[in-house]
């Protein structure tokens, strides 16, 4: 990319923030303080891919920056004052200042300790890589870029403003963050800082988990998240914050020949973004869906496990797919993702597998219906991982699964528009039960409502006389 390319990006951007920064830094500038825009979104106007969050640095303190945003934003709300940042919305823009920092990093405390700065280079020195530490003072558009952050953007490649040694010991954080940008940017990351990465990955170990989480998901959900992953597991970071990933990477003997789980995985989560369209109505642009993607990366899992060398030569890994939920959870859990994720995200690596019964059409109705109950909300999910994890060179048997799997899901189209499949009850209620059996409340009804779902999967749904017959027989035939 050219410097010139570049700067033409820049002031074409620039032009649809104009009015915002105008009036923005010459309310600053009237009350005696200094703005500037900074980090993200300089970047990425630099690149062509400014989106509507506006982060600015000033001198101002947060009180003075508050009272300078009365009358001029549609709304402002406190970011945390102890990390000296206010938030504002105006129009469509969401706007965030923050005091000058000069910020260190005690490594025996979790939180970091805030000093308020004096000057915007010193500002600029505490950032993470040269990308984000360039500003434009406002209203005047000063370009400030002390550490060759435009050089390095024009090369795409990620580098630190000191020595990366020093900026790692003072917040590892930024090693995921490397990793981070480097998915969300497509950008190489400078050998220094990989070399750093690589000795200090220990320390991420600080840090504590729900940070460590965002970065990660970010990374998962950006375009090249291939890139960062290849990072975290090269540099031995992912030993720490995702070692069932690295994991993947067994080692082949020529006896024993399988795929690379690890090589495969990638390529799993990559052909599961290529299906994300399906997760939004027709017409929609598709939106990186973290479930559908987590679960691909961590789909396989629980291979390492479970591999056993038969004798003959092949390799077998069973129930991989039930040690790789519980993996799963384990590891989410440790990286504090809600309740909800790790109930998705588990429910799919469990689930992967079920389809390769299907065989040509094999299943019955029956099967067919439990695959869609046992799904639940992520049957959709399911399907897109289901067909993703088909990474054969193999062109017939790759047709083969496609036809498979497109056949499964007309059928369950089929099904569904013939019995509301999603929300599967007996045909008799609990109530209905207790009348036809004239039992009280207990733990009978609840045995006689499972036999009746069971019946219900089993045969598809009944009249309630046809119900009711086979509901006495089965009463009968317990007592
Ligand atoms: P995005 O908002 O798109 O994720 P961003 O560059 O705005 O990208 P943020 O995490 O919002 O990233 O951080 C805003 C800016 O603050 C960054 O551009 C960077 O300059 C600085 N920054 C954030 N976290 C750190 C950190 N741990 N160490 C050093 N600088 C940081
Ligand atoms: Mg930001």
């Amino acid at each position: 990319m050219l410097i010139s390319d570049v700067q033409q990006t820049l002031t074409r951007q620039l032009e649809r923030i104009a009015p915002i920064i105008d009036e923005l830094g010459e309310r600053f500038t009237a009350a005696g303080h200094e703005l500037a825009l900074v980090g993200g979104p300089v970047r990425d106007a630099m690149l062509g891919r400014l989106q509507e969050d506006l982060d600015f640095t000033t001198s101002a303190r947060p009180e003075q920056t508050e009272a300078l945003l009365k009358g001029w934003a549609d709304a402002i709300w406190d970011m945390g004052r102890a990390f000296g940042t206010i938030g504002a919305r105006k129009g469509e823009w969401q706007v965030e200042i923050t005091t000058y920092r000069s910020e260190t990093y005690d490594p025996d405390s979790r939180k970091p300790d805030i000093d308020y700065g004096t000057s915007l280079v010193a500002d600029l020195q505490r950032r993470d890589f040269s990308v984000n530490a360039m500003a434009l003072t406002v209203p005047e558009r000063g370009f400030e870029d002390p550490f060759g952050g435009l050089v390095d953007l024009a090369h795409r490649t990620l580098r630190t403003p000191g020595r990366p040694e020093d900026s790692f010991s003072d917040d590892p954080l930024r090693m995921m963050r490397a990793a981070r940008f480097a998915a969300q940017l497509g950008f190489e990351v400078a050998p220094e800082v990989v070399t750093a990465m690589t000795e200090m990955a220990g320390r991420i170990e600080i840090i504590s988990a729900e940070r460590i989480r965002d970065e990660l998901v970010k990374l998962v959900c950006a375009p090249w998240p291939r890139l960062g992953l290849t990072l975290l597991v090269e540099t031995g970071l992912a030993a720490y914050v995702l070692p069932e990933l690295p994991a993947l990477s067994l080692e082949r003997d020529e006896h024993h020949r399988h795929k690379d789980v690890y090589e495969h995985t990638l390529t799993v989560l990559e052909q599961a973004i290529d299906q994300e369209d399906r997760l939004v109505g027709p017409g929609e642009a598709p939106r990186p869906d973290f479930v559908s993607r987590f679960a691909a990366l961590m789909h396989d899992v629980g291979k390492p496990k479970t591999r056993r060398f038969e004798s003959g030569g092949a390799v077998t890994f069973h129930h991989h797919d039930v040690v790789g939920a519980k993996l799963t959870k384990k590891r989410m859990k440790a990286l504090r993702f809600s309740n909800d994720q790790i109930d998705a995200v588990s429910k799919l690596v469990e689930l992967h597998l079920r389809f390769h019964g299907y065989g040509d059409g094999e299943w019955t109705d029956s099967a067919v219906r439990r695959y869609v109950r046992d799904a639940g909300d992520q049957l959709e999910r399911l399907h897109i991982l289901t067909r993703a994890d088909c990474t054969t060179r193999n062109q017939r048997k790759a047709n083969r699964l496609r036809r498979a799997y497109d056949d499964l899901e007309a059928r369950i189209e089929r099904l569904s528009a013939e019995e509301e499949l999603a929300a599967i009850r007996p045909d008799l209620d609990g109530t209905q039960i207790m009348e036809i059996l004239s039992i009280p409340p207990g733990r009978e009804v609840g045995a006689a409502y499972k036999f009746l779902l069971e019946l219900r999967m089993d045969e598809g749904p009944k009249t309630p006389e046809e119900a009711e017959a086979a509901l006495r027989e089965w009463w009968a035939s317990r007592s």
